[in-house]
Order: C-alpha cells, then sequence, then structure tokens
C-alpha cells in the first residue's frame, strides 16, 4: 500500500499565476521518485498540496486510489512522513521530539527509534535556548543532528509514504552524505517522493521527474538523466 499518484493537477495561489500547470506522475508502492528542478518550478507546492494545506483547482491526488480531497486530516497525517529542509524542535527533551505525533508510542520504543537514528544519546536533554525549571541548559544540536531527530520521528511514526523536501539542503556536504544514507535506510520499501534542487543530491531513485514553471520538462530513470546532468 501507499501507491501515490497526482492526476493533471493544476494550482495557483493566485488566479493570474499559474503555479502547477498539469502535473500527472505515480510513485508506485515501495518506490522512490525524485523531483528536481530550479527553484521556483513549483516543487515544494506538490508537498503542500499532499498535506493539504491548499487544493488543487483541478485534478486530483490519490494514494491507493482514494482521492486525499476524501480522507481525513488525521489519517493524511498518519499516512505521511515528512522530513523537513531545516527541522525545528519543540521545547521539550528530544525525546518528546521524537515521540512527536505519536503519543502511545513506548518508552522503549521512542529508544529504539533514536539509537537508530543516533540520537539516543540526546534523548533526555532538551534543545538549545530552552532550560529546566532547575535552570539547566539546553543543547546545541548542529543540523544534522536535528535532521535526525525529524528521522527518528518519522521511524517511531512507521508511515507508508514519505516525503522528504530538501531533507539535506542545509547541510554541508560531509553531514549532507550520513544523512543521505540514514534516509535512504528508512525510505527502503516505502513510498518515497524526494524533493531537491540538484541532482548531485538525490538519493537512489527509481525515477527522476524534472518539474520546470509548473510542467513535467522531462523525466526518466535516475543514471540516464544524472549522465545528462
Ligand atoms: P520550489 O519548491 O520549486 O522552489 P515552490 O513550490 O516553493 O517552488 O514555489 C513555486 C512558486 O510559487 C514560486 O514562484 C513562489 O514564489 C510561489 N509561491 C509559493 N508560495 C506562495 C504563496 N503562499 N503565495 C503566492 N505564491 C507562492
Ligand atoms: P501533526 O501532529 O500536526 O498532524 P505530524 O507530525 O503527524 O503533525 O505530521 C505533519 C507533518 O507535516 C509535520 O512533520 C510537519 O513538519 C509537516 N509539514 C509542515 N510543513 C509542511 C510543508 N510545507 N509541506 C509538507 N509538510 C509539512
Amino acid at each position: 500500500s501507499g501507491d501515490l499518484r497526482f492526476e493533471d493537477v493544476h494550482f495557483a495561489y493566485v488566479p493570474e499565476r499559474p503555479i502547477l500547470r498539469g502535473v500527472t506522475f505515480e510513485v508506485p508502492s515501495g518506490k522512490t521518485v525524485a523531483i528536481v528542478g530550479p527553484s521556483g518550478a513549483g516543487k515544494s507546492t506538490l508537498s503542500r498540496l499532499l498535506f493539504r494545506f491548499y487544493e488543487p483547482q483541478s485534478g486530483r491526488i490519490t494514494i491507493d486510489g482514494q482521492d486525499i480531497a476524501d480522507v481525513t486530516q488525521k489519517s493524511l497525517r498518519a499516512a505521511i512522513g515528512m522530513v523537513p529542509q531545516d527541522t525545528v524542535l519543540f521545547n521539550d527533551t528530544i525525546g518528546y521530539n521524537v515521540r512527536y505525533g505519536r503519543w502511545e508510542a513506548s518508552e522503549e520504543e521512542v529508544h529504539k527509534a533514536a539509537a537508530l537514528a543516533q540520537i539516543d544519546v540526546f534523548i533526555k536533554s532538551l534543545p538549545e535556548g530552552y532550560e529546566t525549571s532547575v535552570g539547566e541548559r539546553g543543547l546545541k544540536l548542529s543540523g544534522g543532528e536535528k535532521q535526525r531527530v525529524a528521522i527518528a520521528r518519522t521511524i517511531l511514526k512507521g508511515p507508508p509514504i514519505l516525503v522528504l523536501d530538501e531533507a539535506t539542503s542545509a547541510l554541508d556536504s560531509f553531514t549532507e552524505k550520513d544523512i543521505q544514507d540514514a534516509l535512504e535506510r528508512i525510505s527502503r520499501g516505502r513510498t518515497t517522493l524526494v524533493i531537491a534542487h540538484r541532482l548531485s543530491t538525490v538519493i537512489n531513485a527509481d525515477e527522476i521527474i524534472v518539474l520546470d514553471k509548473g510542467v513535467i520538462a522531462e523525466r526518466g530513470p535516475h543514471a540516464e538523466l544524472l549522465a545528462r546532468d
């Protein structure tokens, strides 16, 4: 399960300026598709529509054949996990941040997810800028460590669909490689939509779609497009 489709999706934030002009693609269950393209192409708009922050003017988005317009926000959120460009941490422990959205998870499950994401040593700490009632200061986590918190949260949540929206773009190239490996592990067997502005930063994708000015300009297997990049 987790087959995701965009079918002839048209969208404009303001009527006189179309952003998506008939976008059709499928992320088959368990596969990875990457959307690449220049800044302003409409890539993040796709994920905003998927989370129903906005509705398409025409066309539809389906998960396992069901129009997401007919799915409750709650089940949509349960079905899709997201690792954003920058992870903003809440004013509570790293463990709380991992548990966020899956409150019923046991201590053991939280620990296991944190260990897989390699942040279990931080689990009782607060993020930077916060302090406990007894004056204990929060930890300054690096960009990569914050992405690991988002990764642990996703591992715990275990959604069938994963959206990686420029998930490594804020990192230095050494950390980027490290986080890419972790993302690749969690995307395995999950329907994954990767959003990136450079093809070279895309993890192993089954298909690459080049979006330009709201239309699909090119599509094909990873290696084929990379050879022409
Ligand atoms: P990308 O992710 O490919 O860089 P986006 O999907 O973020 O592109 O944005 C596509 C276009 O939509 C951009 O020109 C952007 O300025 C515009 N845009 C994004 N959000 C809004 C908004 N809330 N209102 C109006 N225009 C927007
Ligand atoms: P909630 O408890 O609000 O339902 P979840 O953690 O279950 O939150 O899932 C909602 C996810 O949507 C969050 O991880 C959040 O970061 C993500 N999200 C926030 N902004 C965007 C965006 N622009 N596009 C896609 N997803 C987003």
